[in-house]
């Protein structure tokens, strides 16, 4: 049996944190880990900022909502979990991520947790655990399946090169020279033609 695993951000969906930042108006929230490397100082400083702000989870959420997924995400995942298993493996959060899965057909989703206060301000991030993607796809060849992983950044080559075969969708220059092993493609006609053909090798 084969499983597709697809990150979401930057592949289904925009890149939540920088959308979000647009659609509120608060640029220090498009603050990434190439800004902060300290992901724990990040996480803290991002849910201190929607606090000062007064933006607790229902706003939160609305705006993602609205932000919808990207242009031909659902028509691309739909045919895909018509012809394989799919999960999608991603880093962000299920109190973020909901919104935008029920306009994909809630697919399934591995991510991180939020932590809200009575008053519905988020207070703490759980992280699943470390390399999260990558042990994922490790586990799931341990339950015999033959995986194919699809992502646009660095937070995805460990996944894709623990998978059975692996490709980058839309990924920025950098990565596209500094991981020559995995094809890469530009839009879901692209995408989807080169998972039927690692389909059809591994
Ligand atoms: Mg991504």
């Amino acid at each position: 049996m084969q499983l597709v695993c697809l990150d979401l951000e930057g592949v289904l969906v925009p890149e939540i944190w920088i959308e979000f930042s647009k659609r509120t108006g608060i640029p220090e929230l498009s603050r990434t880990t190439r800004d902060e490397p300290d992901y724990d100082k990040l996480m803290k400083y991002r849910l201190d900022l929607l606090k000062k702000h007064k933006l607790g989870l229902p706003d939160i959420q609305k705006v993602i909502s609205d932000m919808g997924p990207m242009a031909g995400a659902r028509d691309f995942l739909d045919a895909l979990r018509r012809d394989f298993q799919v999960i999608i493996l991603s880093d962000t959060f299920y109190e973020f991520a909901m919104p935008l899965m029920a306009q994909l057909n809630m697919p399934v989703l591995f991510c991180h947790k939020l932590e809200a206060d009575a008053a519905g301000f988020l207070v703490n991030y759980h992280l699943r655990m470390p390399n999260q993607k990558k042990e994922s796809v490790q586990r799931f060849k341990e339950l015999r399946f033959k995986v194919i992983a699809a992502g646009d950044s660095y937070n995805d080559t460990a996944m894709l090169a623990e998978a059975h075969a692996g490709i980058l969708f839309h990924p920025p220059q950098n990565v596209i020279d500094e991981f020559p092993q995995f094809p890469v493609t530009m839009n879901y006609t692209e995408l989807r033609r080169e998972i039927d053909k690692a389909a059809a090798r591994i």
